[in-house]
């Protein structure tokens, strides 16, 4: 069951340096924000299905935060203080597409690419989360709250000056390096610490 019904999914990219070095991007100068539509969401042990038009889909585990209360026009602080809960989530991406696209809703925003959960849990520390990346059981991806590059009050305070963030809504805060390809029959889990393990299957 997919735990969040969000109104909308704003992503964040490039919030951990050695990620955005990785793909031969330096750190944005503000936040960057993006959009994944609703329809791509996906419940835990769901399958991510490639589609025919990528040949390179690449996981990308994720802090996933959860407004929990609206959010508009917001302070950094305000934004410190808010209800939130916490979530995993796998912002799946078409990077061929990213790429060849220039902007990317089409390579973010492919039906099964927003897998969630595997449930959301409120009053956790966002100044300590760590999210952990495997693929067939072997760690790729490790990160700390405390190196992403714009932190998670930082992330909700900008959003908010531009679009008003809805109970529900969910922000995908960013990935840390090491992010790699899918292939039909892997296994890809995104654990969340205080949260759990989202698991799916690539078909
Ligand atoms: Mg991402």
């Amino acid at each position: 069951m997919i735990p969040v019904k969000p109104s909308k999914i704003v992503c964040i990219g490039r919030n951990y340096l050695a990620h955005a070095r990785e793909l031969g991007n330096e750190l944005p100068p503000e936040p960057l924000i993006f959009l994944k539509p609703p329809s791509a969401l996906l419940a835990p042990e769901g399958t991510i299905l490639l589609p025919p038009q990528s040949q390179q889909v690449e996981y990308e585990g994720e802090i996933g935060v959860v407004v929990l209360e609206r959010l508009s026009h917001v302070s950094v602080e305000a934004a410190g203080e808010a209800r939130l809960g916490f979530t995993c989530v796998n912002d799946v991406t078409a990077r061929d597409l990213q790429k060849s696209d220039g902007q990317w809703s089409r390579a973010k925003g492919f039906d099964t690419f927003c897998p969630v959960g595997p449930r959301v849990v409120e009053g956790l520390d966002w100044r300590t989360l760590e999210v952990r990346t495997r693929v067939n059981g072997s760690e790729r991806q490790h990160g700390r709250t405390a190196d992403m590059a714009y932190s998670i009050p930082v992330i909700l305070s900008y959003i908010s000056s531009v679009m008003t963030l809805e109970p529900g809504d969910l922000i995908p805060t960013g990935t840390p390096a090491g992010v790699g390809r899918l292939a039909s029959g892997d296994t890809i889990e995104v654990e969340v610490s205080g949260v759990g393990i989202l698991r799916n299957s690539v078909r």
